[in-house]
């Protein structure tokens, strides 16, 4: 499922390949495609030019030279791609944006396997889209509130690893990076929130930031094969992965297997040795 960096490293792609293009057609093929919550139809945002491509959290949306956004969240395996000339669509293309610039024509696609990824029209208010705008900052937003986040984390009675995927907290951070955090903090995922110490809950999101930043460096992580980068290569992250996904396999740190445990519907990947219970 695609996180920050992912998301991030989409942004990019995105904000080299169609910034200033006008939007000549867009359909929208599936009927989960468009969000509900869209107040206009895709077609609406025709002749729209893009001016920039924007991020928080794992929401992004396209900034048009008018007041509406187009708003996109991959969900579990949304891509967008553009198609080279003459390349057959892939299987899974839910909305599809014809672009050009000057005399160039692109392709934009949105796929999505899984179709809990969606696209929308919609108002901002300072900047930020109405979808996005009960998601807190994530750590490389520059009004990123360092304390304020800590005590958001620390007020509350909840699993650390609960309270790292709360988008309401801090955004950003999913499953694969989450587990990540823990294991460089050495901190057990199941560990309250009240039972950290403000200078440890500092750390974890010292270490979310780092984690992510490196898969940022090597364009995200393609584990299960879902997330791909807008030219459709994959990300390369998934080496560097020290828990995640690596159940019996030794701990980088000190040779002990990785654990798998689930809860919250969610498995958690953590050395049981250098991330123990307690306090
Ligand atoms: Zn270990």
């Amino acid at each position: 499922m695609p996180e920050l960096p992912e998301v991030e490293t989409v942004r990019r792609d995105l904000e080299k390949d169609v910034k200033g293009f006008t939007i000549l057609a867009s359909h929208d093929l599936h009927p989960r495609a468009l969000k509900p919550e869209s107040i206009a139809p895709l077609k609406s945002i025709i002749g729209a030019k893009i001016i920039n491509v924007n991020r928080r959290g794992k929401f992004l949306w396209f900034e048009l030279n008018r007041p509406q956004v187009l708003v996109a969240h991959l969900g579990m395996s949304g891509q967008f791609l553009i198609l080279k000339n003459n390349e057959p669509s892939p299987k899974h293309v839910r909305a599809k944006f014809e672009l050009s610039k000057n005399l160039r024509k692109k392709e934009l696609v949105f796929n999505d396997q899984r179709t809990f990824g969606w696209v929308s029209v919609e108002e901002t208010t300072d900047g930020i889209p109405s979808s996005a705008q009960h998601i807190a900052k994530d750590p490389f937003d520059p009004f990123f509130d360092r304390d304020e986040t800590i005590n958001k984390f620390a007020k509350r009675n909840i699993r650390i690893k609960t309270a790292l995927l709360n988008q309401e907290i801090m955004s950003g951070v999913g499953n694969i990076y989450a587990d990540e955090t823990l294991w460089r903090a050495k901190v057990h995922p199941e560990v309250s929130t009240s039972d950290l110490s403000k200078k440890k809950i500092e750390l974890i999101i010292d270490f979310a930031t780092q984690v992510m930043q490196e898969a940022i460096a090597k364009s995200g992580t393609s584990f299960d094969g879902a997330y791909r980068k807008v030219n459709g290569e994959s990300g390369s992250f998934e080496d560097s992965l020290a828990a995640y996904g690596r159940t019996d396999e030794p701990c980088p740190r000190c040779g002990t297997p990785i654990r798998r445990i689930v809860f919250g519907a969610r498995s958690s990947h953590f050395c049981p040795r250098c991330q123990r219970k307690i306090k």
